[in-house]
């Protein structure tokens, strides 16, 4: 789950990393109350979870309280990259005289922490690294040992930092680790780190992924989740207790297990699609758990056909087949888009009879994935017409 930057200098200031002051504002009205208060120039910053935004004129500078409302008013409402702008956050503006970049990440491959730094900050820090690789200094953190000074050194002077700003910069990473470890977070960037005139190093932008599976054991961040942008499908899951994960696609998949629904995944891309979510049901499914998968995978627009793959060990095909016609019973002509069962092993036989006598029309059998898969792609094409041209 990623924090809004505004939640995100929140944590940082609570862990005593340099952030300018500032507030979050949700009308211009309190853009300008925030502004005056600052007692100083301003800098109006568009609150939404996407990089960029400086480019796309969602960062803007205000002199006075009046102007601060003026860009709010042309900020608020703006939509950047398909994110429509809510609020924004009013913040001191800071006289730059550097911009570096700096981030701890887990590094999944090396099992640890990874902590990157450039010179080059303010900018696509991707594109720094195609163009320069040497840029951007890499320095992997065994977690067991920690960020120690030997790797803020290799940090600070490898990415060769400004002698005025190594002192203040060493200073923030560190507290970025804590920040790391203590609130259980996959990310934290900053992206610039600046060097101000007056010779302070601050962050200037915040970027912090939590983890998500620890999110039980900080209550205070949890509480924030009504003011993140969710998902809705997302948040239905989790209400239902399901493992949801969606994707930019158009075919909808519902499996049990992990592994039959990656390979699930791996077969709709050999038939020309591409999945719009996963969906979990996991071991045991009840006809409960399968109607709410549909509910939730259904009610996703993006969604033109489904795709039920199931292997019944514990699972009960006739089960899966009885969950699928509550799911259509329920939502009635909410249902648009075929879906295509593929039921296997215990009781898959009395559950492709149960399908067969749906009376919705929109369930398909497939005796194997390959052919399911198949059919889901070619059902979703025909709905739209475009969509499956468009992905191959
Ligand atoms: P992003 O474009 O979404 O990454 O937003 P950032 O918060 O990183 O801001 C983008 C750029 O706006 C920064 O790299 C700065 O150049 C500029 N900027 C942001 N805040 C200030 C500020 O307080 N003063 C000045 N002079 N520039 C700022
Ligand atoms: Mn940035």
């Amino acid at each position: 789950m990623d924090l809004f930057e505004h939640q995100a200098k929140e944590l940082f200031a609570r862990h005593g990393v340099a952030v300018p002051r500032g507030r979050v504002a949700w009308s211009p009205d309190e853009a300008e109350t925030v502004a005056a208060e600052l007692g100083t120039t301003v800098v109006v910053k568009a609150q939404v979870q996407v990089g960029g935004r400086g480019k796309a004129g969602g960062i803007q500078l205000a002199a006075d309280p009046a102007e601060a409302r003026r860009q709010a008013e042309r900020i608020i409402g703006m939509d950047i990259k398909g994110h429509v702008v809510r609020r924004v956050l009013v913040e001191e503006a800071s006289a730059i005289a550097a911009e570096y970049y700096v981030s701890i990440l887990h590094d999944r491959a090396g099992k640890g922490f990874l902590a990157m730094a450039s010179a080059e900050g303010g900018v696509d820090i991707e594109e720094v690294a195609a163009r320069t690789p040497g840029a951007v200094v890499r320095v992997p953190v065994n977690p067991l040992v920690g960020l120690r000074p030997y790797h803020v050194n290799q940090l600070v002077f490898g990415a060769r930092f400004d002698a005025r700003a190594r002192k203040g910069a060493a200073e923030v990473l560190g507290r970025l680790y804590e920040v790391m470890v203590r609130a259980d977070c996959t990310l934290v960037e900053v992206n610039p780190l600046v060097l101000t005139a007056d010779g302070q190093v601050r962050a200037l932008d915040a970027k912090v992924t939590l983890d998500d599976s620890a999110l039980f054991r900080h209550p205070e961040l949890e509480a924030l989740r009504d003011t993140f942008a969710v998902d809705p499908q997302e948040q239905a899951a989790k209400e239902r207790g399901l493992n949801y994960v969606k994707l930019d696609g158009w075919v909808g998949v519902i499996g049990n297990g992990a592994g039959l629904v990656m390979s699930t995944l791996d077969v709709v891309a050999q038939a020309g699609g591409k999945a719009a979510n996963f969906l979990d049901v996991g071991g045991g499914a009840s006809v409960e758990t399968m109607a709410a998968g549909l509910e939730v995978i259904l009610s996703d627009s993006k969604v033109r056909s489904v795709l039920v793959n199931i292997f019944g060990g514990i699972t009960r095909g006739d089960l899966v087949a009885q969950g699928i016609l509550e799911a259509l019973d329920r939502l009635g002509d909410r249902v648009r888009v075929p879906l295509v069962v593929r039921l296997d092993g215990t009781n898959a036989r009395e559950g492709r009879e149960l399908l067969a006598k749906s009376p919705s029309g929109r369930v398909v059998s497939a005796a194997t994935m390959l052919e399911a898969a198949a059919k889901a792609v070619e059902l979703g094409g025909a709905a739209t017409g475009t969509a499956g041209k468009r992905e191959a």
